[in-house]
Parts: C-alpha cells; structure tokens; sequence
C-alpha cells in the first residue's frame, strides 16, 4: 500500500512508526526545511509510554526524561499543598509504564531519528491539492502531483486538509491562553518542588512545572483568560511569586481548538493528532492522542487488503472516537475547574484536599490505564 502523511509532527512520525510495525513504508511530507519543535515541555502519561514502547522507543525517550515522582497540587495564594498525586514508582506499578516529562525537542528528535530508518522523510515538502475518489488520493508536495492509497493528514491544529478537503471549519480559539517559560535550573527559587510536577491553582490562571532536559531547566506553563493576564506575582505565596519573578521571558500561546466531533475519515484520507481533535492543554493529553492515533490507524489497517479499506478507516474512527471526546470534555472541564475563584474557588480547594493522593491516581485510571489492541 502507498502510504502519504502530511506532517512530521508527534503525530506524524507516531504514524510512520506504527505503519512500519504493520510492513508498510510510508513518505511523510513536511513541509517545514528543517524539522524542530517550538515549545518546551510535554508531559508522556502512562498510556503514551506504553505506546512508544510498543514502537521500540521507550528506552530512548526514557533516557532523555524525567520522572517526576509526584503530582502536587497547590493553593497558589496560601502556598498549602492540597494533594499529592503519587507518579514515580506508584505510576509505574498501577499503570506498567512511567508518567515521564520531556523537552519536546527531545522527544521529536527520537521519533525523527527512529522514522528515518522506516520511513521516507521529506522536509520542504507541503501538501496540498487534495481529492480522493476512495480508492486513493492525488496531491500535490513541493509542487509535484503525487498519488497514494492511504493518505494520513497529521498536518496540525490548523491542518488544511481538514478545512480544504473535509470542509471543516478552521481551529477556533477556546479562550484561553498560555504564558510559556523556560528557566535554567540555577534560577529555580530553592524551595520550589522541581523534581516533581507542579500545579498551582490561583484566581487569575492555574499554573503548571516539571523539569525537562534531565533537571537541567524547569519547563513553566501558565493558563490565564485574556492576553492581558500576564501571571502577576502579588497576593501569591513566597515560592510562586518567586518563580514569577525569576521567568525572564514568557511566550503568549493563544490556545486553539477544533470541533472533534465533525469526521475524521473520508476516501483515502484520515485525519489523526491535532488535525483531527486538537483539545486544551488541561489533560495534558493532545500528544498522547496522537500517538494513541497513530497506534489504533495502524491496528486497524493491519493485514488489509487495499479493498477493505474504507471500512478499515471507519472502523480506526469508531475505536478512537469515544475515548478523543471524552478527553476533550475533561480538557474543557479541568480548565473550568482551574478558573474557578471566591467561595467556589475555595470548595474546588476543599474537595482536592479531601481525596487521597492514591485516589486523584485512580480516577486517571481509565486514562492512564488504556491499553488499546495490536497485532
Ligand atoms: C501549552 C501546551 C501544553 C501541552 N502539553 C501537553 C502535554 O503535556 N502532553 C501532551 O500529550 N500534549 C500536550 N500538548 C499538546 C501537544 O503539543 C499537541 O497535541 C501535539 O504536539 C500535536 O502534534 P501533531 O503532530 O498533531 O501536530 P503538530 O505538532 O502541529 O505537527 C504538525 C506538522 O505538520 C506540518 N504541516 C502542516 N501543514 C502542512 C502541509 N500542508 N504540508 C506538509 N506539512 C505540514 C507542520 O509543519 C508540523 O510539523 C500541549 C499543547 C500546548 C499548546
């Protein structure tokens, strides 16, 4: 089968991997000259990790990642610890496979170097042009018309396959934004917890830290409502406003969505990763369903003939779909949780506080304990 993937992304490259476990070589088109990642930090849940260790990949993202042995959620005005989600050791018993923190760049570095020995990588190469009849799908890459049988759009939150050749809408803005930082670790205020992650709940944003490049810097994201709110430091406790005050420079991230609900197949084309369900930051889960696509697209296409594949398409779709939206709801509503403020600030502090650490874990069981079919 001619395999064509838009985009050499997570999602991508995860999908190059995973068709490579199932015989086939795929071309992915990027269209980038050189390939590197923006952004600092990804978080790899469990379910993600038991993924890339099906590709062969653990070890090598291991070695370039941190594990953070907990996840502790604090006041941000008080300073006090509400809960302590135990990762470490705890994560990897429950779950059989780590709760790792990564540089992006890093972790694109694996996937690309593991990719180019299964698959043929093309920077400068954008796609567009798009029509399929459903038996295969023409386009068009650097200029070129190309053909294949399956052609897998892994093109991003604001993919031009699924706006162009689904006629879906473009990525909407959700409303929120995110104020992104990197800090050398020898500007971490000493009394920062940065060997773990940190979620700090405040009135203005909620704002989340773990360390990448092996400790060496602390990777700091802050989720407010507006552009204007830049995470101000006043009426926080000491060790927030501290770190605050030692970010030497924020990003502004508007944070983009699009519609999951609206198809992900039509034809030849499947659209997986943000191209297909781009969510909020809140689960720290848009990467992880990229890879989790790339892994069920591959299952399902296993051991297929070319005829079958519509109904091989659909039924990638129909085992993914429920999971990526439920999801995307959690996403929704973690950050609606975050925001809240006042009294009803006070009783979402409350309730975190009055759950065992063991517990908050369990109720990511069926998250983080997801362990989909493969051949
Ligand atoms: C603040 C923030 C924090 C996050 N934290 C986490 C986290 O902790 N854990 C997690 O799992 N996820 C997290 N995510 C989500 C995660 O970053 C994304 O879901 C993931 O990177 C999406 O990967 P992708 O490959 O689908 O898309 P992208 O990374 O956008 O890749 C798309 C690729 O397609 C290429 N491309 C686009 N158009 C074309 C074209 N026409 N032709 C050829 N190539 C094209 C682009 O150049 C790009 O390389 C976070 C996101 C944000 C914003």
């Amino acid at each position: 089968m001619r395999t064509a993937i838009v985009g050499g992304g997570i999602a991508g490259l995860a999908a190059a991997l995973a068709l490579a476990r199932t015989g086939q070589r795929a071309i992915v088109y990027e269209r980038a000259e050189a390939v590197r990642e923006v952004g600092a930090g990804i978080q790899l849940s469990p379910n993600a990790v038991w993924i890339l260790r099906g590709l062969g990949l653990e070890r090598a993202v291991a070695e370039r990642a941190s594990e953070p042995q907990a996840i502790v959620i604090r006041a941000g005005r008080s300073g006090r610890q509400l809960a302590r989600i135990p990762l470490g050791a705890a994560a990897r018993e429950r779950y059989g496979a780590p709760y790792l923190v990564i540089h992006r760049a890093d972790l694109h570095a694996v996937l690309w170097e593991a990719a180019a020995g299964i698959a043929d990588l093309r920077t400068g190469a954008a796609v567009g042009g798009i029509a399929s009849d459903g038996a295969s799908a023409t386009f068009e890459a650097a200029g070129h018309g190309e053909e294949a049988d399956l052609l897998v759009a892994a093109d991003g939150v604001h993919s031009a396959v699924r706006t162009a050749y689904f006629g879906h809408s473009g990525a909407r803005p959700t409303g929120a934004f995110a104020w992104r930082a990197t800090l050398g670790r020898r500007n971490v205020p000493p009394s920062l917890d940065a060997g773990s992650t940190g979620l700090w709940l405040t009135p203005g944003f909620h704002l989340v830290h773990y360390p990448v490049r092996g400790g060496e810097d602390l990777n700091v994201v802050a989720i407010g409502g507006t552009p204007a709110e830049r995470p101000a430091a006043a009426g926080l406790a000491p060790v927030l406003a501290d770190l605050l005050a030692a970010v030497p420079d924020w990003v502004l991230w508007p944070l983009l969505g699009v519609d999951e609900t609206r198809p992900w197949v039509r034809g030849a084309v499947a659209l997986v990763g943000d191209a297909a369900h781009a969510m909020l930051p809140t689960a720290a889960q848009g990467g992880a369903q990229a890879i989790e696509d790339a892994w069920a697209l591959a299952a399902a296409l296993r051991a297929g003939s070319l005829a079958r594949l519509p109904a091989r398409l659909s039924a990638f779709e129909a085992a993914r779909r429920p999971r990526v939206e439920r999801i995307c709801r959690t996403a929704r509503q973690n950050l609606a949780i975050y925001r809240l403020s006042g009294p009803a600030g006070a009783a979402r502090d409350l309730a975190i506080a009055a759950l065992p650490g063991r517990a908050h874990l369990a109720r990511l069981d069926w998250l983080y304990g997801y362990r989909p079919d493969f051949a």
